[in-house]
């Protein structure tokens, strides 16, 4: 059994996207000179969200919190190899700018996006609003008829290896000194306000002065082993990947629909995705394949709106579950509960990739400097859950 200190300053409650990128921002803080532990009991990851994302990165949100942590994620994707280089190596993260495309059934949806590119504007991102005449122009394999128009963004949206993100930021963790110890969290110890320590399924303790509730699906059960109710349930998500008979050459932006069906190229294929009709909480082991989503849903949506997807087959799906925020869809970060060191990474519902690095840089400067000094994220702490004063996101994927 690998050996522990009795205390680390900071213990990560899950070792995937958010507890590596808050051990990354942490050790790369020259401010920060503590330890970090990072507990982890399954390091293949593959029932985490993090494997089984996909993968995507957007300017195009509705909130302005949500613009500027992506655009921080890009920032960060851009320089990803010199951020999470180990003796000169880095993953390769492979990103493709693509853009996104919102699409408008009616003018109603149409003005609805319009007004929200005027936020998207005036805060830097490139976004554009197309008629159909030029979506038929720039993607030619699109029936511009069945729209009334898009709106799409620029090449800094796209897709890239999660695998190779995530694992970037947990290798540099561990380059720079932070531990990760194959075990789960069973229990934390609470004395007055405050964690003193985590109970661990091997029957260590260990103590530590701040806990990180970094357990994706699983936050609300972290939570509840320090008397508190979480609102983020498990949601199932099922990925399609699918081929299609007539090649298309043309640029193929991450295109959701009004019906909250998208797709993106991948690779030589397609990947896609949509909300289910029943979108309740399923039990956390729940990774089942919703085939008949793509039958009912999918297939008959990418069709109407592409001719040639008319003729697909589906190449590979695996199941997948969001840590889905009932508030508010939302992330919650920080503190703000009776547990004054107990701190969220939390309710990412399905955003968390491209949020990873701001959230992680941002749990490390609330530990070092006891406040968010680049991005104040203390709107989305855990105080407005109690308050039940949700942060509107509109697009929600
Ligand atoms: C189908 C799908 C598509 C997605 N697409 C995108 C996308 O395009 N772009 C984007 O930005 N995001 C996307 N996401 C969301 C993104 O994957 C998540 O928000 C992100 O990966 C969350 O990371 P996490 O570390 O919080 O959770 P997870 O990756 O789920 O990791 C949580 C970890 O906690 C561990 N854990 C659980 N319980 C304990 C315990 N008791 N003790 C210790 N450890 C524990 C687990 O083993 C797990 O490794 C998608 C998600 C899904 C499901």
């Amino acid at each position: 059994m690998d050996e522990l200190a009795a205390h680390y300053d900071v213990v990560c409650i899950g070792g995937a996207m958010m507890g590596s990128s808050a051990a990354y921002f942490l050790s790369e803080n020259p401010d920060f000179d503590g330890s970090v532990l990072v507990v982890e009991p399954d390091w293949t990851y593959e029932r985490a969200q993090t494997t089984r994302a996909q993968n995507s990165i957007r300017e195009q949100f509705t909130n302005e919190l949500n613009i500027e942590l992506s655009r921080f994620g890009i920032d960060f994707l851009a320089d990803f190899h010199a951020n999470v280089q180990v003796n000169g190596e880095a993953p390769e993260l492979n990103f493709r700018g693509t853009g996104y495309m919102f699409i408008a059934d009616t003018e109603d949806q149409y003005a609805q996006l319009e007004r929200e590119s005027d936020d998207q504007l005036a805060m830097g991102a490139e976004v554009e609003m197309l008629r159909p005449h030029q979506v038929a122009e720039r993607f030619p394999y699109m029936d511009a008829e069945q729209l009334v128009g898009a709106r799409v963004g620029g090449m800094r949206e796209g897709s890239f290896d999660g695998w190779a993100f995530f694992q970037g930021l947990r290798q540099r963790a561990i380059h720079n000194g932070v531990t990760y110890v194959k075990d789960r969290v069973v229990g934390i110890d609470v004395k007055g306000s405050r964690v003193t320590g985590v109970r661990l399924e091997s029957g260590r303790t260990v103590g530590c002065d701040f806990a990180l509730n970094t357990a994706g699906c699983r936050a609300k059960t972290i939570a509840a082993m320090v008397g508190i109710d979480l609102p983020v349930e498990p949601r199932a998500r099922t990925s399609f990947v699918f081929d299609c008979r007539t090649p298309i050459e043309h640029n193929v932006p991450l295109t959701v629909t009004p019906v909250g069906v998208h797709f993106r190229r991948e690779q030589t294929h397609f990947m896609c995705g949509t909300v289910p009709r029943i979108d309740i909480a399923v039990d956390y082991d729940d990774l089942d394949v919703r085939r008949n989503e793509f039958e009912e849903q999918i297939w008959p949506t990418v069709a109407k709106y592409v001719p040639q997807f008319d003729q697909v087959g589906v190449v590979t799906s695996w199941g997948g579950q969001y840590d889905y925020n009932t508030l508010d869809h939302n992330l919650i970060i920080g503190a703000g509960s009776q547990v004054e060191n107990f701190l969220f990474a939390n309710g990412f519902s399905g955003h968390g990739l491209q949020q990873g690095p701001a959230v992680g840089r941002g749990l490390s400067e609330l530990i070092t400097y006891g406040e968010f000094r680049t991005i104040d994220l203390s709107s989305l702490d855990y105080g407005r859950i109690e308050r039940n004063e949700p942060i509107i996101e509109l697009a929600v994927i």
